[in-house]
């Protein structure tokens, strides 16, 4: 037992601890919406047994509360997430998974969770054990990673992303976070081995060695869908994003899509991309120019009353496409746009013209970039309204590991 008093510990802009109490409360928001959201959504094409690899954080959480509080789905997460360690606090993750298992507990919905490297075989092999014994066949397989590092599990090289442009400069302003200045930055193009480098991390080669494990251990179900998230956002941060090296990660998601589609489609089951909307999360902070469009766009979106959180996002990803009986239609390419209000052109040209005019003197008038930092600390479980900060919690609390 653990109880303590838990007060936001930074690294620069980065928390290094996280809120238990906090994160419940997280958890339990998105539970409700999801309930409320999706009470009178049509359920025959809805998900049974549903696997999402990248559950504790950002889409892949949202996804799993969305499938699970939304149509009762049995759900096995993997992530990788740490565990607490005497007064050490956890991750956020890690919270926001227990808090998730004590509720599915509580709810009598099954939840199994694994903390482990995604990218490893070890973890598939784990993976594929609970799923034999609780959850096949499984009809839905979320792929939501979001991680600046993998160790290849054949030819045991470390792979690291990098987030830059590929073949020239690119220069645009941001807000350094620490400092909340606003200035000009240049990216300097990534080098072949770091574009590469990133395609192993973020690319498609681990979603495909998942699907590739389930179906040779017959773990899939007749009909079995798969997606996996993407980006594409405004030509501004193009040069960083859809055209740097994320974004080649993210076509040879979309190269993989086609070739797990064809694959499934034997099973009368089908592999998509669904294209999500930009929001704070962990991974999306770290994009040099997003943190201030996201403070931008928040802004512009709440006026219009279409902003949208990774909960509403993923609602709306099983209410109109999923589970619907007559799912929305996928964009040219067949992917699913969930980015559709982002990407209205009247959201993008107010955001177009605030964006020259931000300065450091101006930033938090013009934009919400108060709402952003309010929602990056919200993520550890800071901030968060009706959680008392200046009361013990316990913080060595426990998440059983579902493996085998
Ligand atoms: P996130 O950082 O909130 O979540 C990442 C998840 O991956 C966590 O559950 C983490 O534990 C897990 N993870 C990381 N490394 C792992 C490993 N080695 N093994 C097991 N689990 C691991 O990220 P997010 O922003 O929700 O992103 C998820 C996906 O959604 C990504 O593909 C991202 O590109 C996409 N997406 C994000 C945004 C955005 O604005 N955040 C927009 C559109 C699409």
């Amino acid at each position: 037992m653990s109880q303590q008093i838990v007060k936001r510990r930074s690294r620069g802009f980065i928390c290094v601890n996280a809120h238990p109490e906090g994160c419940r409360c997280n958890v339990e928001r998105q539970i409700a919406v999801a309930r409320q959201a999706l009470a009178a959504s049509p359920r025959q094409r809805a998900p049974r047994n549903a696997l999402i690899i990248g559950a504790s954080t950002g889409y892949g959480l949202a996804s799993r509360i969305a499938a699970a509080w939304g149509y009762g789905a049995r759900t096995l997460g993997v992530f990788f997430e740490r565990p607490p360690d005497g007064d050490k606090t956890a991750t956020a993750g890690y919270y926001n998974t227990a808090a998730l298992a004590q509720r599915a507990a509580g709810d009598g919905l099954f939840a199994a969770h694994l903390n482990g490297d995604a990218f490893s075989d070890d973890c598939k092999r784990r993976a594929m054990e609970v799923i034999r014994r609780h959850l096949a066949p499984i009809d839905l397989i979320l792929y939501s990673l979001a991680s600046p590092k993998r160790t290849h599990p054949r030819t045991g090289v470390a792979h690291n992303s990098v987030l830059k442009p590929i073949g020239r400069d690119f220069s645009s302003r941001t807000v350094e976070l620490d400092s909340e200045k606003v200035v000009d930055v240049t990216l300097t193009p990534a080098a072949e081995n770091e574009i590469a480098d990133t395609v192993a991390v973020m690319g498609g080669e681990d979603w495909r060695m998942w699907i590739e494990a389930l179906a040779a251990e017959n773990l899939l179900a007749p009909g079995a869908r798969t997606l996996a998230y993407s980006y594409i956002g405004p030509e501004l941060t193009w040069p960083i994003y859809r055209d740097g090296t994320i974004g080649r990660a993210k076509q040879d998601l979309e190269h993989t899509a086609r070739a797990l589609n064809q694959m499934l489609a034997k099973l009368g089951g089908s592999a998509q991309i669904s294209v999500n909307k930009a929001v704070v999360t962990q991974a999306s902070a770290a994009i040099p120019v997003v943190p201030l469009y996201l403070s931008l766009l928040s802004k512009v979106l709440r006026a219009k009353s279409l902003e949208e959180h990774p909960i509403e996002q993923m609602c709306r990803l099983f209410s109109d496409f999923l589970a619907a009986d007559r799912p929305h239609p996928a964009d040219d390419a067949g992917r699913i746009r969930l980015d559709d209000r982002e990407m209205l052109p009247e959201v993008q040209s107010e955001v177009m013209t605030l964006f020259p005019r931000v300065t450091t003197e101006n930033l938090r008038q013009l934009t919400d970039f108060a709402g952003f930092q309010r929602e990056f600390r919200n993520l550890f479980g800071f901030e968060v309204t009706g959680v008392d900060y200046d009361q013990a919690f316990e913080t060595a609390v426990p998440l059983p590991d579902s493996a085998g």
